[in-house]
């Protein structure tokens, strides 16, 4: 199920539908990916709106840099740019953030399919407790013998998602799709591409639709969320972790303003002929390519990451 039942607005794919929608609503395409190639003829004027150039500087390179389809015809307009993105990116309400709650316990869930007993329950609670803390799963499985898989199925069942295999991962061609630090922070797992079109996301123990949606409308490509048993999962993710990833650069920034001037200088310098930006959480993830890319997915030695922080000091 995509993101946990949430409905993707149907939206045209035009960068200039994206732009005019920029008052913070979130939309993108599936159906095309975001860093997809353009041609340099569509960029013929500045896509900053309150560009005061008034004519076209045809000294400056038109093929980058472009951020989310409008190209720049200076070191400030590119700034404004990111400062419009950025804003967007900042006041989207997070929809997603409604589908934790309601969310049923997990003792409780496994209790009414039969699968452990009300004491057993009790048992387990009681030793978190007085533990002072453990995933409930660890302790029922510890206590009781409930198996990995049968914990995996709950999980699947309380996230409403499919327990998700790791059959023939590889690790290295899943690289380019998220970047490594979020992988860490979110414990999530790329698991397989079907099509070139639909990405395979798994966790461990619990969702994140925050971290899906932004690498939905960063890649384009549709993610299916699904949780993987444990025993599994750990060995594919230090793998993964220890494969070699795009280069990224990591920002941290005081305020939107020093973040917005921070970003707009790895434009600057990098020139992208395609680049977005999204935020995952607290992160501000902007993704530029080097070079015209033929697929939906990216590829590593054209793709440059800055994840940006903010607050602090
Ligand atoms: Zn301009």
């Amino acid at each position: 199920m995509p993101l946990l039942g949430m409905r993707r607005p149907d939206l045209p794919a035009s960068e200039a539908a994206l732009r005019q929608r920029a008052g913070g609503e979130r939309s993108w395409t599936a159906q095309e990916s975001p860093l997809a190639d353009r041609r340099a003829g569509l960029f013929e004027t500045c896509a900053n709106p309150h560009c005061s150039t008034g004519w076209l500087r045809l000294w400056r390179s038109r093929s980058g840099p472009i951020l989310e389809g409008g190209w720049s015809c200076s070191p400030g307009c590119t700034e404004e740019l990111v400062r419009t993105a950025l804003r967007r990116e900042m006041e989207a309400r997070g929809p997603v953030r409604e589908t934790h709650r309601h969310r049923v316990p997990l003792g409780l869930l496994m209790m009414e399919q039969g699968w452990i007993t009300a004491a057993q329950l009790r048992q387990a609670l009681e030793a978190q407790r007085t533990a002072g803390g453990g995933r409930l799963g660890q302790w029922l499985m510890r206590l009781h013998g409930i198996s990995e898989e049968l914990m995996t199925r709950a999980l699947g069942l309380q996230w409403s998602c499919p327990v998700l295999g790791l059959e023939y991962h590889d690790a290295e061609a899943l690289t380019a799709l998220v970047p490594r630090l979020f992988l860490d922070a979110y414990g999530a797992l790329p698991l397989r591409v079907a099509a070139g079109r639909v990405l395979y996301l798994g966790f461990a123990d619990r969702l994140d639709p925050v971290l899906a949606l932004a690498v939905e409308r960063m890649t384009g490509m549709r993610v299916e969320c699904g949780v993987v048993c444990g025993a599994q999962f750990g060995p594919a993710h230090q793998r993964m972790l220890a494969a070699r990833f795009p280069h990224v650069e990591l920002i941290e920034a005081a305020s939107e303003a020093a973040l917005a001037r921070a970003f707009a200088r790895a434009l600057e310098k990098t020139r992208p002929v395609a680049a977005r930006l999204v935020r995952v959480h607290d992160c501000l993830w902007l993704r530029m390519s080097t070079r015209a890319q033929g697929g939906m997915l990216a590829e590593p030695d054209a793709t440059r990451d800055v994840i940006g922080l903010m607050g602090i000091r």
